[in-house]
Parts: structure tokens; sequence; C-alpha cells
């Protein structure tokens, strides 16, 4: 760490954007007693993106998604930056007014691309009025409205979902639970084509087709017309809605604009630290050593890593094993380090008549990818292993796919260290110690991201009163 570097530990603490990951090292500068201001464009306070979704279904009310933020925090809503004058260390904001730092943080996110679909856009530059995107609240709750209107009529509504991807599948089931007819059209070969390989990728499409919508792969969208959706195939999708989900990208225009480097997203090496060294990126709009990430898990870790960089601490973010939960009602999928690319041995088993798939791939003895679809009931071993890197014997991966959730309870009890909530780095004994989940998600904030570890945290509770009912007073 430079002397400057260190001159600015107790100085001010600016960030750019009060999304999910700027709220999470707001709130863990706030823990180590440090001031930060957040600057944030949306007119909400920091709330969990992921359950969107559970919006638009009609599960959650949009207050239940704040993620709270420290009193101490100064936050500043509506406040739009608009350019950062790196030699004043000082950021513009819309309004024409400054603001100063010694230590600036971009957490600008995501910002959803117009794929290239012509009529899309109106010839007056406005979105055609069927054409939604679904990235913040703003979009939920207009999508949330065009919704009402569809399903008023006395035949239910129906949506095209463009992108088969983590987003799009949330969106399909959402709008298939409200009613209507819901078809996604994916242009790869099949679903979740990033996170994925082809069989799971089927599987998941089978289980969508289960619970209702109908799925088009291999097939783009090309054009929107009066009579609805035109594909390349020939076909048209009649339909009174089109949301866009394929392809978020790294919202780096105010990095660019200043002169930061940027590729994809805004390059930082492994603290956080961009190619100035007073301004650091974490979450969707960074980039480190060729990935940009776009959930929530690694957001939350560099979040963590960054708030210890600031405290003058010795940190460095590893941007290798995350584990990456869908949320979306009916389809289990969780996806641990890159299975698309990982090399290594593969162990799979695959039941396409309950819709279950389950992958390792194993290299060394050592999980260093998976893939699990529809049956999730051993994902807290298999994390346990793939996040310590254990070295299994030659039967034990093969043994770690083979049950079914009726052997579920089987499972061997986590030990105390083993890592529950992934987005939160929260641990099984930190969940035992809470009384109720209330607490649990007050003290250590694990459910509260994209809640994978609900069913983990709520059997930790029960088997704990369990113990406590069997303990003589
Ligand atoms: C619908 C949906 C579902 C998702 N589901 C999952 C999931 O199941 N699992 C998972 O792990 N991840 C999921 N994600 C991704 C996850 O939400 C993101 O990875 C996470 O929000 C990243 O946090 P962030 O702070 O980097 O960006 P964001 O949370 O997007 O926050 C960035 C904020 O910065 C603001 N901003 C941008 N530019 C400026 C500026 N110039 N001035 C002021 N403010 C600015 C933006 O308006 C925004 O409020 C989902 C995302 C969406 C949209």
């Amino acid at each position: 760490m430079s002397l400057d570097e260190r001159a600015s530990l107790d100085r001010r603490v600016v960030v750019v954007g009060a999304g999910m990951a700027a709220a999470r090292l707001a709130d863990a500068l706030a823990d180590a007693g440090r001031h930060v201001t957040l600057l944030g464009d949306e007119p909400h306070p920091p709330y969990n993106r992921i359950l969107l979704s559970a919006v638009l279904e009609g599960t959650h009310d949009p207050a239940a998604l704040e993620l709270g933020v420290r009193d101490t925090v100064d936050l500043r809503l509506g406040t739009r930056v608009v350019d950062i004058h790196r030699e004043e260390r000082e950021v513009e904001l819309a309004d024409r007014s400054r603001v100063g730092y010694d230590a600036l943080v971009l957490a600008t996110g995501a910002i959803p691309t117009l794929p290239p679909i012509r009529g899309l856009v109106r010839p007056d530059g406005r979105l055609h009025e069927k054409v939604h995107a679904f990235r913040s609240l703003a979009d939920c709750e207009r999508l949330d409205a065009a919704v009402g209107v569809s399903t008023g009529s006395t035949t239910a509504g129906s949506a095209v979902v463009v992108g088969g991807g983590l987003l799009g599948l949330q969106v399909a089931r959402a709008l298939s639970v409200r009613g209507l007819a819901v078809e996604v059209v994916e242009g790869g070969e099949h679903l979740l084509r990033s996170q994925v390989e082809e069989r799971a990728g089927r599987i998941i499409a089978r289980d969508l087709t289960r619970l209702g919508a109908t799925v088009y792969t291999g097939a783009r969208a090309v054009r929107l017309t009066e009579d609805g959706l035109v594909l390349d195939n020939g076909y048209t999708l009649e339909t009174d809605l089109v949301v866009l989900t394929a392809g978020d990208r790294p919202s780096t225009a105010l990095a660019r604009r200043a002169g930061l480097e940027v590729r994809r997203g805004v390059v930082v090496d492994e603290r956080l630290r961009t190619s100035d060294e007073h301004i650091y990126a974490i979450g969707d709009c960074a980039q480190r050593g060729g990935t940009v990430t776009g959930f929530v898990p690694p957001a939350w870790e560099q979040a963590a890593v960054l708030a210890r960089h600031l405290a003058g601490e010795e940190a460095s973010y590893d941007p290798g094993r995350h584990v990456v939960r869908l949320r979306a009602t009916g389809l289990d999928v969780a996806v641990l380090g890159d299975p698309v690319h990982a090399e290594g041995e593969v162990v799979e088993v695959t039941n396409p008549v309950v819709g279950s798939h389950r992958r390792l791939v194993v290299d060394g003895g050592r999980i260093v990818a998976g893939t699990l679809v529809g049956d999730l009931s051993r994902i807290g071993l298999i994390t346990q292993h793939f996040d310590r890197g254990t070295v299994l014997g030659a039967n034990e991966p093969g043994l770690l796919l083979m049950p079914d959730r009726a052997t579920a309870a089987a499972e061997p009890q986590l030990p105390d260290d083993a890592e529950v909530c992934s987005c939160a780095g929260v641990s099984a004994g930190a969940v035992r110690a809470c009384a109720s989940l209330d607490e649990v998600r007050a003290t250590t904030r694990a459910t509260t991201g994209c809640g994978g570890c609900s069913d983990a945290v709520r059997r930790l509770l029960d088997t704990r009163s369990t113990l406590l009912e069997g303990t003589p007073r």
C-alpha cells in the first residue's frame, strides 16, 4: 500500500451507485466506524434486485426488498453522477454540484442492452409500448402495470421473454405464475448457456415447459410488428408483451469518460483498484482478470475485500470460486464455478424422468465446478467440498450425486465452519448461534441475497430447536 493510499484511509469514501454492492460496502465500512457517502441515481434505497421477479410474481411487496442502510451512512438518492474530475478528486452531479473524495468507488452495476430487433424503438426514440426491460424497481413496476392490463381482459395475456439466461428464466416463471401464456426465445442452442452445459440446459427447458412456458432455442427474434414478434425461422409470436432479458452489460460510461482503463468492465486489480489509485470498482461494473461477474456472491465478496483494504488490512479478491443459485419458483438450479469451461473428469447423474441433473467436474480429486438441476438436496455438502478444495476419494463424487429428495434427511450435519450462504459468507455455526430467522437475517444477512440458502438455514434452525427441546433444563 502506498503512503498516499494509507493517508486516504481516514478520509472520505464516496461510492457511485447505491445498489447491492454499494450497500454491502457501506455496511462493512459503517461497521468499522468509517464515514461513507452513497450517490445513487434511483429514487429507492438499496434493494435486493434478485427478488424483483418475486415482486412481479406477487409474492413480495417492494418494501420487503430493502437491504437496509445504517444511519451513519450518508445516502443520497436520486443523485446521478455525470463526471469524475480526477485531478481535483471530485465527482460532478447532474445538478452540476460537486462532491469531493479521497477514495472513490464505482459500483454502477450493469445496464440492459437492446438486442438487434427492428421495431423495438419507436421513430420518436421511445420504446415500443409492448417492450420492457427488467433491471430496476421502476422497470418492474412498469411491467407489473402492463401485466395487470393484459390479464384484465377476458383471456389471459401473453408475453415473449427474449433471452433464456438466468434473468429470462426468472421473468418467465414470474409471468407464468401471474397467469400469462409465456414463450421464451433463446438464440443459443440451450437455456442458461453462459452457466451450464447443454444437457443441463435441456433439462431446465423441460422443467420450464412442464411449468407451462413454451421454449424456443436456436431461434432469434428479428422484428417486432403489429402482428407480433417475428423470429428468424419465419414464425411470428403474437404477444401482448415483450420482455428483453438478453444481455446486460457493465455500466462503464463514467469510467471511460474519466480515462480509466475499461475493457468489458472497469479493469481492477486484486485489491479492486482501477488504473487510478484513488478509484476502485466493485460489482457488475468491474472486470478482474478477464472476468465480469454479474452475480451477487462475487459482488458482495468484492465489497467485503474492499472494505478490509480501505481499513488498512491486507485483502485480495480471487475471482475463482462462486456458487450461483437461480431464484425462480419451481426451478431449482445451482452452478458452482464455471462448469462450461472447467477442465477435469466429469461425474454426472441425470434423471430426465424427474427432471434432475447433477454434474461435478473433478480435477485431482477436487471439485472445480458443478451443475445441479432439479435436486439441490446435497448442495450444502457439495459447496463445502468445493469451497475448501477437499481432496475426495475415487467414489466420493459419485456418492455425493446419488441421493434423491427422499434421502435428503440423511445428509450428514454440516460442521460449524461450513459456508451456508455464499452471498454473505455465513457459516453453519453462525446460523446455529441464532434463535430465529429474523435474527439470522439481522445479524448475519444470510437469506437476504440470492435466497438460495433459505432451505439450508431453515433446516439448521429446525435442527437447533429440536436439539434445544431435547436439552434437559
Ligand atoms: C431481475 C434480476 C435478477 C437477478 N437474479 C440474480 C440471481 O438470482 N442471483 C445472483 O447472484 N444475481 C442475480 N442478479 C444480478 C444481481 O442483482 C447483480 O449482480 C447485483 O445487483 C450487482 O450489484 P451492483 O451494486 O454491482 O449493481 P446494481 O445492484 O445494479 O446497482 C448499481 C446502481 O448504480 C446506479 N448507478 C449507475 N450509474 C450511476 C451514476 N452515474 N450515478 C449514480 N448512480 C448510478 C444504478 O442505477 C444502480 O442503482 C439479478 C439481477 C436482476 C436485474
